[in-house]
């Protein structure tokens, strides 16, 4: 059994002209298990391949 994760990151912007802290998604995600998996930032494509094939074993 596993409580994989899949974990977006994201990047932290300038503030806006009212100082508003301003986040995006970078694009790349990491999936990380309890067991010890963690595949490190990488595309979402691949995180979300590696959080499939994990939670199905
Ligand atoms: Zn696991």
């Amino acid at each position: 059994m596993h409580a994989t994760q899949l974990i977006a990151e994201i990047r932290t912007l300038t503030p806006d002209d009212e100082g508003w802290a301003r986040h995006e998604r970078t694009g790349r995600a990491c999936a990380v298990c309890p067991c010890g998996l963690d595949t490190g930032f990488v595309t979402a494509t691949q995180a979300a391949a590696a959080f499939r094939t994990h939670t199905a074993r």
